[in-house]
Parts: C-alpha cells; sequence; structure tokens
C-alpha cells in the first residue's frame, strides 16, 4: 500500500452495486467514499414497485430500497458525495478526477458506474417512465397482466422480453423498424412459433413516435408509422413521407428493448479491458461474474460489467463480491509493504 492514498477505497455509483459495495467496505473498516454520478441511487429510482428483491413479501419502492441501502451504508460509517467520475489513472495509488474539478486517490477502486437503457427521445416517453413505459420486462411485466404490450426492438434483448411477457400479455407486439430482425435465429424461431400460437404480433418497418396516456392512468395508445422499405421516421425526417402509413395502438405497457450503454466512458484511457459495447471486461470475460479487471487495484461490478443477467439482486451480489476482493487486495498489498519494511529493518 502506498500509504499516500487520500481513500483506501472509492467505489463509483450509488446504484445498488455500489451500496452494497460500500456496506461490505466499510464494516471491514475500509473507508469508502461513494460517488453518486448523474443518477443518484441508479436505475431502481426510475422503478416504483420491485417486487422481485428478496426480503419484501409486499414489493418495496425502488427509492425507498435505495434510501435504506443508503441509510445503511453510513451507518457503517461509508461517506456518500455527489460527483461525477471523469478519468481514473491507474497506479499506487489511483487518480481519480471529477468533472467539478476535484481530484483524490485511492488504494482501491470500485466501477458500479452501472448502463443506461437507451431510450427513443419521444413525445409521452419521460413522462411515462414508470407508469406504462419500462426498460425492463422481468421488472415490471407482472403489472400488465391480461393487456396488450408493446416492445420496440429487434435484437436479441427485444425477442428474449417479448417472449418472456407472453407469460402475463394478451396480445405481445413487436414493432422493429425494418424487415429483418437483427436477433440470433434462436430468438427468432421461438417468436415465430408465437406468432403462429396467436400470442405475439409483429410490426415491422415500424416505429413508435408519439405514447399517449397520463401518470394517473397510464398509457392509453402509441402514434406509430410504418414505411414498407423500413425506417419511417427517417423517410418522414428526409421528405419520402409519402408511402408512411400511420396508426394508432391501443396497449397498456411499452418496453423499450432497444439496447443498454455501459457508463464507462471514465475508463476509455485506461488499461482496463472494455468489449465491444463498453461492458468491463473482469476476469472470466464481460458478463462474467467476476469483479478483477486486469489492472491493479480496480474492480467493477453491477450492471457495468453485466449485461446479460442486469438485475438487482445481481447487480447487488457483484457489489459484495468486489468489497471482498478489495479487502483481500488491501490485505495482500499491506502484508507485501509490511514484509517489505521487516526486509528493510533486517539490512
Ligand atoms: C425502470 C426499471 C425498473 C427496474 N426494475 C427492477 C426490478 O423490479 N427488479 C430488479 O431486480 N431489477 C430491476 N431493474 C434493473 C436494476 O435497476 C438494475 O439491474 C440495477 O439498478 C443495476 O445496478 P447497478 O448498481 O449496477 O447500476 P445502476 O443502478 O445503473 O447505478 C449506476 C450508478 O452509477 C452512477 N454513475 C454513472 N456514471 C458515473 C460516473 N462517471 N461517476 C460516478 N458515478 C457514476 C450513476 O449515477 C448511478 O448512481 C430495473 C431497471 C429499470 C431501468
Amino acid at each position: 500500500m502506498s500509504g499516500e492514498a487520500d481513500r483506501r477505497l472509492v467505489i463509483a455509483g450509488t446504484g445498488i452495486a455500489g451500496l452494497t459495495a460500500a456496506i461490505y467496505a466499510a464494516r471491514a473498516n475500509n473507508d469508502p467514499l461513494i460517488l453518486e454520478g448523474d443518477e443518484p441511487g441508479g436505475q431502481l429510482t426510475l422503478t416504483t414497485d420491485v417486487e422481485n428483491y428478496p426480503g419484501f413479501p409486499e414489493g418495496i419502492g425502488g427509492p425507498e430500497l435505495i434510501n435504506n441501502m443508503k441509510e445503511q451504508a453510513r451507518t457503517f460509517g461509508a461517506e456518500i458525495e455527489n460527483g461525477v467520475v471523469e478519468t481514473v489513472e491507474e497506479g499506487d495509488p489511483i487518480g481519480v478526477t471529477l468533472t467539478n474539478g476535484r481530484s483524490l486517490t485511492a488504494d482501491a477502486f470500485i466501477a458500479a458506474s452501472g448502463a443506461s437503457a437507451r431510450t427513443l427521445d419521444i413525445p409521452g416517453e419521460d413522462d411515462l417512465m414508470g407508469y406504462g413505459v419500462s426498460t425492463c420486462a422481468t421488472c415490471d411485466g407482472a403489472f400488465f397482466r391480461d393487456e396488450d404490450m408493446l416492445v420496440i426492438g429487434g435484437g436479441d434483448a427485444a425477442m428474449e422480453e417479448a417472449n418472456f411477457l407472453t407469460k402475463f400479455a394478451d396480445t405481445v407486439y413487436i414493432a422493429h423498424r425494418r424487415e429483418d430482425f437483427r436477433a440470433e435465429e434462436y430468438w427468432v424461431d421461438r417468436i415465430m412459433e408465437k406468432v403462429d400460437e396467436g400470442e405475439v404480433e409483429l410490426l415491422k418497418n415500424t416505429e413508435a413516435t408519439e405514447i399517449h396516456g397520463s401518470q394517473a392512468d397510464g398509457i392509453d395508445h402509441v402514434s406509430l408509422v410504418r414505411h414498407p422499405d423500413g425506417h419511417p421516421k427517417a423517410k418522414l425526417e428526409s421528405g419520402q413521407g409519402d408511402a408512411v402509413e400511420r396508426s394508432d395502438l391501443d396497449v397498456g405497457a411499452v418496453f423499450l428493448a432497444i439496447g443498454h450503454t455501459p457508463n464507462t466512458e471514465y475508463l476509455e484511457d485506461t488499461p482496463v479491458e472494455l468489449d465491444e459495447a463498453g461492458y468491463i471486461q473482469t476476469e472470466g470475460g464481460s458478463g462474467g461474474g467476476q469483479t478483477k479487471t486486469g489492472v491493479e487495484g480496480i474492480f467493477a461490478a453491477g450492471d457495468v460489467v453485466d449485461y446479460h443477467y442486469q438485475q438487482a439482486v445481481t447487480a447487488a451480489g457483484m457489489g459484495c463480491k468486489a468489497a471482498l476482493d478489495v479487502d483481500e487486495y488491501l490485505e495482500s498489498i499491506e502484508q507485501e509493504a509490511a514484509g517489505i519494511e521487516t526486509a528493510q529493518a533486517g539490512d
């Protein structure tokens, strides 16, 4: 250990992964400073009800769960601060600079900066997020039992989400802006079976332009555009809108499945390995359950690594693992430093 660092541990992110790591690290006397980023509390603050987090038979509000965790982390001595990490510099100690100009050093760093779901940027979307519009079918599908649902997207995630939603929905519609799906054949085949069974209806070459409804009553309907050659919105924008057909679709829920962007810009100039999409590669590759990156003292946890499961409980689990791995790491470098001092004293 350098003995010069400002903190033993800095954690980027107050989502469930970062807060779990902070609770474990604080209890292990590793003095964590945890930085909120642009979205204090992370993705769970965007949802009203979490029904699948163990220990809450009646469910719990996302913000309430996060506030409880913040309180728990503070109880054990974690410090939570507003701040967005701008750069990280490998070394002993690790350098961390924030967008507000502050810089500090740490013996260890956990990247728990999550992933942001991509959105469509259409009217109604922001207003109804959490009130019928969702980016997580596994999380919110059950709230719309027996209603018609619209999934937007054409990749594996969209197919997987649509397939999952058939458990609850009356009809699942999939709107995709092109004729062909990007999803793997396996998923397309499964969806085509559901189409044959009447559970799924495909809306190809179709895009949503507005989501109508209110927070009090949820979604009323969605405005759609369709062009026989695909990309109808681009056609409209480029003045080729003659063949664009407009329609309205009555649905109770809209699931956006157009991908996530991991929040890893601040690691781009470091040797921390990122995959093509920007997810952090830990030991065993991205999507694996490990927290050690290839760079000494830098660990990662939650959705910023795990593009596959992306659940509160799995992110919390990784946060726990990261804190335990950090503890082991700090202990090993302390022992190493003590060994060097003993050897020097014996010279
Ligand atoms: C609408 C919705 C509903 C959901 N419902 C459920 C559910 O019911 N059950 C379930 O299991 N899962 C649910 N999920 C998924 C769950 O929220 C995520 O899997 C989980 O939040 C991931 O936690 P995380 O800590 O890894 O990342 P996040 O929650 O994404 O948190 C990331 C944190 O990092 C911070 N950050 C980002 N960049 C920086 C930076 N440069 N510097 C410092 N900090 C930074 C952000 O501000 C944020 O605090 C839902 C997701 C959404 C969007």
